[in-house]
């Protein structure tokens, strides 16, 4: 019922012909309730526009007036010449380019925006500025104190649709389907918060009475986007609790404690408390899911062995599916060696044979392996476990939702734990984290020396290979990273090649170097790091194939060249894997002495601090909450209203009205879930909806 103005076309519309229809669903409005969210990009506030009379030479600003002449000149420089007239004054607007377009935009008469530089020359002129037009000669739809702008596009305005035109459509728009926009939040929450109603909130949106207005609706759209991001956490995580068995485990708790005193260490507070939070989880007997967040090197993976130690003493099987191949094999290598339970592991990715892989596939089908490690090669569809209790995923950003939930559907309700090295901004870990359970280990474990971070130009380089030489007579490694992105991805593979070819032959001749990206062949990825572990390599080139996981205690020296290339969060995951042994370690960014002002602030916070949810924070500030989330890593949709970090408080708000809700009341619970889906569909079209609910 809700969402009817959704399947109403806009051609159903008087005024909206095929041409316009075309030019609208350019950017995505195809409905009248495209339409009525088609949000102005801004909203002029007459009492805040100076008057032509107030200009000041070269200043920025907006103008409003009315057309009073229009000249093409066709001596000289050809241009087209608007002159408008707003009362107080006249000013030019003048166009050099596309002169025949603009002068079939502009008509005498017309009130339109104007907003530029303006310079005097004779007269008041802005040259090329940003125009709206606001309102058309004869028209009755008066301009009121607050104008929408709407965005304007090239298709758009060879449509003819202008802000005015907009306003226009609108205007017929709330005429006819205004009754018919609907409440979609409860009335209760429309009420405690003195909330606009839907239909208002759209009608002040295009046609605002009152600053004071306009920001109600502002305030309504915020919670109404926000309220229903966390009815969908509250949702998922509902699911998650409905009462459905989960694989019921009977841990062997002698086994377990046995297992742990073999670790050639102790575990840390942390990671104890952390397998407390999972073994009442796993003895739940609802499926876990939780979300275990801990920085580089807090020993994520021995709680992922010891947990999944408890699925299998209890007769189950478990899984652990790593991004990439490297990650996945040093995974089964260290588990191997923490082992001595007799219990059957294998290990599952691509690059294996046909014939390897077919038996491992009858092996798990059968149920004779306990436990596989592996990469994407396990969500295939011809993987099936005989009885799979256990899923965990590690460095899960890396992977979508419905890759987790593949690997989930191989069991019937499997328990199923999440790890991340990439802590999220406390202020936002229950927004984003609403349907997971969340454990966090917060200590490293002992004796590890500081790892300390230094930041230097390029023309200091040949000092730090110098530094490095130190290190390798002392029986230390290094790694040295360069970047290498998607986009570019052959000539930095060049680069990082060139240097590898360079530094070897020039720079460190009498030592062992190797070179590794992602291009290389599995075994012979399998080779350099096995060669690396061992010592046997002293320098290891490299580009970001090694950003996650990676665990040799023995290097403590990183350089990373162009280190400005990084986000903040991708170098503090890289340097982490240094440091890792008993031996004080060092990272140096290497930057050309250039980089704008944001990339030096991320090199200063580097160098400040190793706490990996302060930077995240800091991650954030910098980025802005619209490139933070609007990373892949995040997979949130992309808001209209609402600003994660400014909007704090309402997160907070509508957090606990949504969880309340459904917590509460099981038939709200269903019809919300309905207005949310819908909600979501309608909002963010598929995308959002496909990864999250479907
Ligand atoms: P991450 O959390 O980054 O995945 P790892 O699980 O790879 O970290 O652990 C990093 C290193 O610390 C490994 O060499 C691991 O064996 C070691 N380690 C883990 N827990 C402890 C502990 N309690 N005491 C000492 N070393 C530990
Ligand atoms: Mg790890």
């Amino acid at each position: 019922m809700s969402f009817q103005l959704n399947k109403i076309p806009i051609q159903k519309i008087k005024g909206i012909n095929e041409k316009k229809a075309r030019a609208l669903a350019t950017v995505g409005v195809q409905t009248i309730q495209d339409l009525l969210e088609y949000k102005p990009r801004r909203h002029l506030d007459r009492s805040m526009i100076l008057p032509i009379n107030k200009l000041q030479e070269n200043e920025e600003v907006t103008v409003v007036g009315d057309i009073v002449e229009k000249r093409k000149i066709p001596r000289g420089r050809r241009r087209l010449i608007i002159t408008i007239h707003d009362g107080k004054g006249t000013l030019e607007g003048v166009w050099f380019n596309q002169v025949e377009l603009f002068d079939k935009i502009f008509q005498e008469r017309q009130t339109v925006a104007l907003s530029g530089k303006v310079t005097r020359f004779k007269r008041w002129q802005m040259v090329h500025p940003d125009f709206d037009i606001l309102a058309e000669y004869r028209d009755k739809l008066h301009t009121g104190q607050i104008i929408p702008v709407y965005p304007g596009t090239e298709s758009l305005r060879k449509a003819g649709l202008n802000s005015y035109s907009f306003r226009r459509i609108i205007h017929d728009v709330l005429k006819e389907y205004e009754k018919e926009i609907a409440e979609i939040l409860p009335a209760k929450l429309i009420k405690k918060y003195k909330l606009l109603p839907r239909a208002a909130a759209f009608k002040q949106l295009h046609f605002p009475e009152s600053s004071e207005k306009l920001h109600q609706v502002f305030r309504r759209f915020k919670y109404e986007e926000l309220f229903f991001l966390e009815l969908l956490m509250a949702l998922r995580k509902h699911f998650y609790q409905a009462p459905v068995q989960a694989a019921h485990m009977s841990i062997d708790d002698d086994l377990i404690k046995k297992a742990v005193e073999a670790f050639p260490f102790k575990l840390t507070e942390a990671q104890r408390k952390v397998l407390t939070e999972i073994y009442s989880d796993l003895k739940s007997g609802h499926p876990m899911n939780r979300l275990l967040q801990g920085d580089v090197g807090s020993g994520k993976t021995v709680v992922a062995l010891v947990a999944m130690l408890m699925a299998i003493s209890s007769g189950y099987q478990a899984a652990l599916m790593a991004p990439t191949e490297i990650l996945a094999q040093q995974h089964y290598f260290n588990i191997q060696d923490l082992v001595h339970q007799p219990i059957a592991i294998s290990f599952l990715i691509g690059s294996l044979t046909a014939n390897e892989k077919t038996q491992i596939h009858d092996q798990l089908a059968g149920g004779e392996l306990d436990l596989v490690i592996g990469t994407h090669a396990l969500i295939q569809e011809n993987v099936h476990f005989k009885k799979l209790g256990l899923v965990i995923v590690d460095e899960q950003h890396r992977f979508g939702v419905m890759q987790r939930a593949e690997l989930v559907s191989k069991g019937v309700y499997p328990h199923v734990l999440v790890m991340t090295a990439t802590p999220i901004p406390r202020s936002l870990a229950l927004t984003l984290y609403g349907d997971l359970d969340v454990s966090t280990i917060d200590e490293l474990p002992p004796g590890r020396q500081k790892l300390r971070t230094f930041w230097r130009e390029e023309d200091k380089i040949n000092l730090i290979y110098e530094f490095i030489r130190g290190k390798i007579e002392d029986g230390q490694q290094a790694y040295i990273i360069y970047p290498l992105i998607e986009e570019s991805e052959k000539m930095d593979l060049k680069a990082a090649t060139e240097a590898y070819k360079l530094l070897q032959k020039k720079i460190f001749p009498d030592h062992m170097l190797a070179l590794l990206h992602g291009r290389l062949k599995m075994e012979e990825k399998e080779r350099i790091m096995n060669d690396f572990k061992q010592g046997k390599i002293d320098v290891l080139i490299s580009t970001t194939v090694i950003e996650v996981g990676v665990d040799v205690p023995n290097a403590t020296v990183m350089v990373i060249e162009h280190a400005e290339r990084f986000g903040l969060s991708q170098l503090h995951q890289l340097r982490g894997r240094v440091g890792r042994g008993s031996k004080e370690s060092f990272c140096i960014l290497v930057t050309p002495d250039d980089i704008n002002e944001i990339a030096q602030k991320r090199m200063q916070v580097l160098a400040k601090t190793n706490n990996g949810f302060f930077i995240a924070e800091e991650d954030l500030r910098l980025r802005g909450s619209g490139e933070f989330f609007g990373t892949r890593q995040h997979g949130l949709p992309d808001f209209r209203y609402a600003d994660l970090v400014q909007d704090k408080n309402i997160v907070q708000t509508a957090r606990k009205d949504a969880f309340e809700l459904v917590d509460k009341d099981p038939h709200l619970r269903f019809t919300q879930h309905q207005t949310t889906r819908e909600y979501f569909k309608e909002r963010f079209r598929e995308k959002f909806y496909m990864k999250h609910i479907a």
